[in-house]
């Protein structure tokens, strides 16, 4: 879903990205407001204060966007938890963590910070647009008049007790600390998303087919949604918490046949005949730096003449497709986060910068299946 983003800097150190969808709404939004809110509200300007106006208010809509996120990130780094990004959406914005939350306390404080946050700029927008509105021109006022409707309206909307809103945070963090199971609160929300889901596209298709309204495509867009979020947390839910304490390093192949990046391509695919059963190695340079990972595929691509002068570092790959991990990271975020094709990627695993072994699509595959099996795999087995 996440595919097309646009970057938009970093912000508090934080890598923040707009998808495509997010740009949609940000002009629905301001398509909305220049055509029919705002001529309501302050007849009598020219369309393009209108659209100017609608423009800036959007812009300040997607702001406060990015500040309910900001408030989620500011609570997880103190309680320890690093994030990865920001992706801001049509339907609001996620903060990626880096971790989940050890205790359901901090899974509601982080969840409820963004409520707040939406809340707090709702109430300063709508009074500030009180506070001045006999000194400034209607106009503006209304813009800011909207941008306090539309934060008060996110707050209410963050709060509906369904994954992945904030108040389905809040509600899992609840069950979670009455029943002390993660996985048990995590399918009650599961439940109570596909209940609420069902009930908020009925009554959009209602308010659709009984009224004529458009506005109904949107609550029939946002039950779809919740319900499609609500089967993926049935889904991933039992398995991540299984896998949840996990670690990369307890799963890894510790001895991989390791490719030195300075032999030529015909040496090493003559080595890696005879040594081990692998199709895809590290890469290492003569002074033990990583450098990449290199698949016998890759190997194949160079034309047979030039086997014989190619070196393996100059086929190694080092792009995006190579991910990088600690040995303490968990394999459940791991999961998340990388898409492993056999015989093609390797995850590198690394303590203390220097390679600890590798994981490829195989040992994800074998931890999902011990897991679901109820069993956790163990650093010590042979292999
Ligand atoms: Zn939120």
């Amino acid at each position: 879903m996440f595919c097309t983003a646009l970057p938009l800097g970093r912000w508090a150190g934080i890598a923040v990205r707009a998808h495509w969808s997010a740009l949609v709404m940000l002009f629905l939004i301001a398509d909305l407001l220049a055509s029919a809110a705002l001529p309501r509200a302050a007849p009598g300007a020219s369309p393009g204060w209108y659209w100017v106006t609608g423009a800036l208010t959007a812009a300040g809509f997607l702001t406060s966007l990015l500040l309910h996120e900001l408030s989620h990130v500011a609570v997880a780094r103190r309680h320890g938890l690093g994030v990865k990004r920001i992706t801001l959406w049509m339907l609001g914005g996620a903060a990626e963590l880096e971790d989940e939350p050890a205790t359901p306390g901090a899974d509601f404080r982080i969840a409820i910070a963004g409520p707040i946050a939406s809340a707090l700029i709702g109430m300063t927008g709508l009074g500030a647009a009180v506070l001045v509105a006999d000194v400034v021109p209607p106009l503006p006022v209304s813009g800011l008049a909207w941008i306090g409707v539309g934060n008060l309206l996110l707050a209410v909307v963050n709060l509906l007790p369904a994954m992945p809103l904030d108040g389905g945070r809040m509600l899992r963090a609840a069950v979670w600390s009455r029943r002390g199971d993660r996985a048990r609160a995590g399918t009650v929300v599961g439940r109570f998303g596909q209940v609420l889901g069902a009930a908020l596209g009925l009554a959009g298709l209602a308010q659709l087919l009984l009224f004529g309204s458009f506005a109904g495509l949107w609550l029939i867009l946002l039950g779809w949604f919740l319900i499609f979020a609500a089967q993926a947390e049935f889904a991933a839910g039992p398995l991540r918490d299984r896998l949840g304490g996990v670690r990369v390093g307890e799963i890894m192949n510790p001895s991989p046949t390791v490719a030195p990046g300075w032999w030529t391509v015909d040496t090493f695919a003559e080595h890696a005949a005879s040594t081990g059963h692998d199709r895809v190695f590290p890469v290492l340079s003569f002074d033990g730096v990583l450098i990449g990972v290199v698949s016998l595929g890759d190997l194949i691509r160079v034309p047979a003449d030039a086997r014989r002068v190619t070196t393996v570092a100059d086929v190694a790959r080092e792009d995006r497709a190579v991910t990088v991990v600690g040995v303490d990271a968990h394999v459940s975020e791991l999961m998340n986060r990388v898409f492993l094709r056999h015989g093609r990627d390797l995850v590198l695993v690394t303590e203390s910068s220097a390679l600890a072994g590798v994981v490829g699509a195989d040992d994800l595959a074998r931890a999902v299946e011990l897991a679901t099996l109820g069993h956790r795999p163990r650093a010590s087995d042979l292999r």
